[in-house]
């Protein structure tokens, strides 16, 4: 009897679905009498010329910057819960955990000799702050971390430390994460041999005076140095007066403190129709820097992932399982050494029962430029492989051979418990000149491109959510 209740409903909700301009001039049949592999095709077509991913990240991001732990983040979190209900999501959530956060205060950086000028430089994120006066000191530049590793004990004694590395510009995020050990592990190797503070040319690839953040790691449970990206052309300009041969002297202010504070994760699901326990986790992160609005950063994969699933909602019959969008909070601030403090963590802590019946993981959290390829979750069938490979084709998307091993910082707690993982790769090739920048606001989102990421996420998430297909985790023993 319900099943015929629910027909009776989806036929209702058929007539109020627009089939696509292209199925009406083919005379194609509507959307609830297509198969599995042609809904998904659908889905992609109406993705493209969909506005929701877009209208949210312009909402999101008006409520301006999100950091970990900050009101602003908590406001943002509201939001995202209430939107969740408004577009029909069902389980809505808010669950929140204990975070040490960090507020960069207000800072400064100048060069004092050989020719006085102002830097444009940026805490790194849980640096701490300098003496009111400042902290002063001659700048040895070494040219990796390799180096400043190999600086005698002693050797930087009052000096100020600086790695000079280039971050390499890639089409995937490879450059990105080859440069990211030198922030993260940079003051704790500086401090040991002496140095007062610890200065990075930026992770970044432009060339505007735009310094770039990010988290630096915890040594001993702190930052033990006031720690700074310089922008681009700064680092340049302090390399070039290194080269006049007279000692380059800097000094550095900041407030920056740490508090006590609590983030969320913001959950909400579109229910499955036959195995609603069957999960497929999609996520975000909510918070972003303080410098910019986190438009690319993560407001954008928020957009993505919530108007993909908006689109499955929509169709008149939902898929067999469960679609759960997670926007995780305290992603940028996380401590990998402090497992407590980001979202990922905690919802695998809190949701460690379900695990077992996630079916898949993925994440969007590299702004919202083209994805160009895919990597699938283990275990993958050459049938469903083919069935995606024939979806993502016209998007020119190229569905990888190998499968994906990880998917990101959110999900990485999750999928580290053996849960399955799928990767979008996006190019990135502009993402990290804005990236943790003042620069990463709403106007470098490229509509066009951020709709052809709905389009690859809509289609997927249905060809595995409207699917019996099984998947294995990346881990050896984890796989389910
Ligand atoms: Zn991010």
């Amino acid at each position: 009897v319900s099943s015929i209740s629910r027909l009776l409903c989806v036929s209702a909700a058929v007539v109020a679905l627009a089939a696509p301009a292209a199925a009406q001039r083919s005379g194609a049949k509507p959307v609830q009498s297509l198969g599995w592999e042609e809904t998904a095709a659908v889905l992609a077509e109406k993705a493209l010329k969909d506005d929701l991913a877009y209208e949210y990240t312009r909402e999101l991001t008006t409520m301006g910057p999100r950091p970990a732990g900050s009101d602003a983040e908590r406001r943002a979190a509201e939001w995202g819960a209430a939107k969740f209900r408004q577009l029909g999501f069902t389980n809505v959530a808010i669950e929140d955990f204990a975070l040490t956060g960090w507020d960069r205060g207000v800072e400064s950086a100048v060069i004092l000799a050989p020719h006085p000028q102002p830097l444009a430089a940026a805490s790194l994120g849980h640096a701490p702050s300098t003496p009111a006066a400042g902290v002063e000191g001659e700048v040895v530049l070494f040219p990796s971390m390799e180096a400043l590793n190999a600086a005698p004990a002693g050797s930087l004694n009052g000096k100020i430390a600086m790695i000079t590395r280039k971050m390499t510009r890639t089409q995937s995020s490879a450059g990105y994460g080859a440069a990211t050990g030198a922030r993260s592990a940079g003051p704790h190797a500086a401090a040991a041999k002496g140095a007062v503070a610890f200065l990075i040319r930026s992770v970044g690839t432009d060339d505007d005076r735009t310094p770039h953040t990010g988290t630096t790691r915890y040594a001993d449970g702190r930052v033990p140095i006031p720690a700074f990206a310089l922008s681009n052309p700064d680092a340049d300009q302090i390399e070039r007066l290194a080269d006049l041969g007279k000692p380059v002297r800097v000094r550095l202010n900041s407030t920056a403190r740490t508090y006590e504070t609590r983030s969320q994760n913001v959950i909400g699901e579109v229910r499955g129709r036959a195995a609603p326990d069957e999960i497929v986790l999609i996520g975000c992160h909510l918070d972003s820097w303080d410098l910019g609005t986190g438009a690319q950063d993560d407001a954008a994969g928020c957009g993505i992932v919530t108007a993909a699933a908006k689109l499955i909602a929509d169709l008149p019959i939902k898929p067999r399982r469960t679609i759960r969008v997670v926007l995780f909070g305290s992603e940028e601030v996380a401590q990998p050494t402090d497992p407590q403090t980001r979202g990922g963590t905690d919802y695998a802590v809190r949701r460690a029962a379900e695990l077992p019946k996630h079916i898949v993981a993925g994440e969007s959290d590299l702004g919202s430029d083209n994805i160009y390829a895919l990597a699938l979750p283990g275990g993958f069938t050459p049938e469903f492989a083919a069935a995606v490979t024939r979806v993502m084709t016209p998007l020119k998307i190229l569905v990888e051979p190998q499968a994906a091993t990880n998917g990101g910082v959110d999900i990485g707690p999750t999928v580290q418990r053996g849960v399955p993982v799928f990767a979008f790769r996006q190019d990135a090739q502009r993402y990290f000149d804005l990236h943790h920048t003042a620069n990463d606001t709403f106007d470098k989102v490229d509509k066009a491109q951020m709709d052809q990421n709905v389009a690859a996420w809509s289609a997927l998430l249905w060809l595995i959510a409207d699917s019996e297909a099984r998947f294995k985790g990346a881990s050896a023993e984890g796989g389910h």
